[in-house]
C-alpha cells in the first residue's frame, strides 16, 4: 500500500486487503494516540499494548478491553482528551438519551475528515451542487445538526440551517426556497406532513426530491410511508457523538442497508450476554473503533445498537460493509410477561396498515401481577363517525397481528390526528410505568 492518503472515491472502491491494510496502519496511529491519554493509559495497562508496536494485526484489537458509556463519564471532562487543549477547536456531548452526556473533543484536522465522511454520505444518496438542503435537525451539542451542516456546504449544497420545530417555518422555507432535500428525524417527518393541509399547503407547493432520516430507531414501514406521502426517496442514517455524530453509516441509493465508512470506523459485532464476537449476518451489538479522530480517540465502543453486518457486496460499487437498520438499543428492549419486545417490531406491524396516522406510543404498566402493554395511535380523523365498526375492527387487527408477532396480547387505544404528544427531536416511543423492573 502506498500510503494512507486516498481520494474518496478510491477508498470507497479499495478491495478487502488494501482497506484491512488501511484500516492496520490508522489502528496503530489511534492506539497511540490513544496511549496519551490518562485514560486509556491506564485502561491497556495489563493488556502487554504499550505502544502502536503491539499491534500487529488486525485481530490484535481483540487484546483491547471494550469501552462503555459509562468509560466515557467516567473520563468526564479531560481524561480522553489526547491533545494540548488548545489544538482542539469543537467540543461535543451526545443528546443524554440514556443518562448523563459524554464530551468529544475535536481537532480542526478531525472536523475536515467528519466533514469529508459526511460529503460521501450525502453523494451516496444523490445530492448534489445545486440542491437545496433544509436542515431541520437540532444544532447545538447535539451532533444531529451541525453534523451534516459543513458537508452540505462542502458538497455545493444551499443549506438552510433551519433546526428543529416551527413546523410553520419550516413549510415556508420549503416552500420558498425550494428545498430538494430534507434531514430530519423520521418521527419529525410524519409530524410535519400531520400539519400539511392545515397550515395550507400541498405538496404541489413543494420542490422536495428527497429526505435524510435518522438518530432513531424507525421500521422500514416508516421509511416507506413516509416516501409515499411526500412522494419522495428516503435515506437512513446513522450516527452516535461518540463516533463523531452522522455519517458512520448511511444508506446508498440502493436503499438496502446502510454503509459503513470502514476505513474511518473499525466494525466489530458481539453477543450482547458473552461479549464474543459473532459473525458476519448474525445479530448482534455494534462496537466501533474510530480510525481517524486524534482529540479524542475511542477504542472498541459498545453503542449498546443491535444491527446485524452484511457482509454482501452491493451493486453501487462501495466496497465497505452494510448494516441493516438498528433494530433498537439494547436499553430499550423491553421485557413483557417474561417476553422480550423492542418497540420498533411494534412500530412494524401498526405502520403497515394504511388506516394508521403518524404517531403512536407505548405504554406498560403493572396490572397486579402481570404486566399490561398498551398501544395508544393515532388514525385519520375520517374514521371517527357514529359507526364504530371501523375502529372496532382496526383495533382486532392490530391485536391479532402484535400478538402473532410478539406473543403478547395488547391493549389497544385509536385517538384523533393530533392527540398524542408531538416528537421534536428524538422520538420518545415508550412510557413505562413499572419504573426500574429489568
Ligand atoms: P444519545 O446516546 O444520548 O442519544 P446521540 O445523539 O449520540 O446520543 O445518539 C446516538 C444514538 O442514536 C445511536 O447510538 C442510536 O441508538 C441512535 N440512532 C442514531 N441514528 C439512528 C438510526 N438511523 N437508526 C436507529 N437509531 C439511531
Ligand atoms: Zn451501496
Amino acid at each position: 500500500m502506498k500510503h494512507d492518503l486516498y481520494e474518496d472515491q478510491e477508498v470507497e472502491r479499495l478491495d478487502r486487503e488494501a482497506l484491512k491494510a488501511l484500516q492496520l496502519l490508522r489502528l496503530k496511529k489511534t492506539v497511540s494516540t490513544a496511549l496519551s491519554t490518562p485514560f486509556y493509559k491506564k485502561r491497556l495497562k495489563d493488556t502487554g499494548i504499550t505502544s502502536a508496536k503491539d499491534i500487529h494485526t488486525l485481530e490484535d484489537i481483540r487484546k483491547i478491553p471494550y469501552t462503555t458509556k459509562d468509560d466515557l463519564r467516567e473520563a468526564y471532562p479531560y481524561g480522553l482528551l489526547s491533545v494540548e487543549l488548545d489544538e482542539v477547536v469543537r467540543m461535543h456531548a451526545s443528546s443524554g438519551t440514556t443518562g448523563t452526556p459524554t464530551v468529544i473533543y475535536h481537532t480542526q484536522a478531525d472536523l475536515d475528515n467528519w466533514t469529508n465522511l459526511t460529503v460521501r454520505s450525502l453523494k451516496a444518496t444523490g445530492c448534489h451542487k445545486g440542491d437545496v438542503f433544509q436542515n431541520m435537525m437540532t444544532y447545538g451539542l447535539f451532533t444531529g445538526g451541525i453534523g451534516l451542516h459543513y458537508g452540505a456546504e462542502k458538497l455545493g449544497m444551499l443549506v438552510i440551517p433551519a433546526s428543529s420545530g416551527n413546523t410553520k417555518r419550516q413549510f415556508q422555507l420549503m416552500k420558498d426556497f425550494k428545498t430538494t432535500t430534507i434531514h430530519a428525524t423520521p418521527s419529525y417527518m410524519l409530524h410535519l406532513y400531520s400539519r400539511m393541509e392545515e397550515l395550507g399547503y400541498s405538496l404541489k407547493d413543494f420542490n422536495l426530491k428527497r429526505a435524510l432520516i435518522g438518530a432513531e430507531p424507525h421500521s422500514e414501514e416508516v421509511r416507506q410511508k413516509i416516501e409515499d406521502l411526500f412522494q419522495i426517496d428516503a435515506y437512513n442514517s446513522y450516527g452516535l457523538s461518540e463516533m463523531n455524530g452522522p455519517s458512520v453509516a448511511f444508506e446508498c441509493t440502493e436503499k438496502k442497508g446502510m454503509h459503513i465508512w470502514e476505513d474511518a470506523y473499525y466494525v466489530e459485532t458481539i453477543d450482547r450476554n458473552s461479549l464474543e464476537p459473532v459473525a458476519d449476518g448474525t445479530e448482534g451489538e455494534l462496537v466501533l473503533t474510530i480510525l481517524v479522530r486524534t482529540g479524542t480517540p475511542i477504542l472498541r465502543y459498545r453503542t449498546k445498537d443491535l444491527t446485524t453486518v452484511m457482509p454482501e457486496p452491493c451493486s453501487c460499487g462501495r466496497t465497505s460493509r452494510r448494516i441493516t437498520r438498528i433494530k433498537g438499543r439494547t436499553d430499550d428492549m423491553l421485557i413483557i410477561n417474561g417476553v422480550n419486545v423492542f418497540p420498533s417490531q411494534i412500530e412494524e406491524v401498526i405502520m403497515k396498515m394504511p388506516e394508521i396516522g403518524n404517531n403512536y406510543l407505548i405504554k406498560v404498566k403493572k396490572e397486579g401481577t402481570l404486566d399490561r402493554l398498551t398501544i395508544h395511535t393515532e388514525v385519520g380523523a375520517e374514521l371517527f363517525t357514529d359507526d364504530a365498526r371501523d375502529l372496532y375492527s382496526l383495533k382486532s387487527r392490530i391485536k391479532e397481528e402484535v400478538k402473532a408477532l410478539i406473543t403478547i396480547n395488547p391493549a389497544v387505544e385509536l385517538h384523533e390526528p393530533g392527540f398524542l404528544p408531538v416528537q421534536l427531536g428524538k422520538a420518545i416511543r415508550v412510557e413505562d410505568e413499572r419504573g426500574q423492573v429489568y
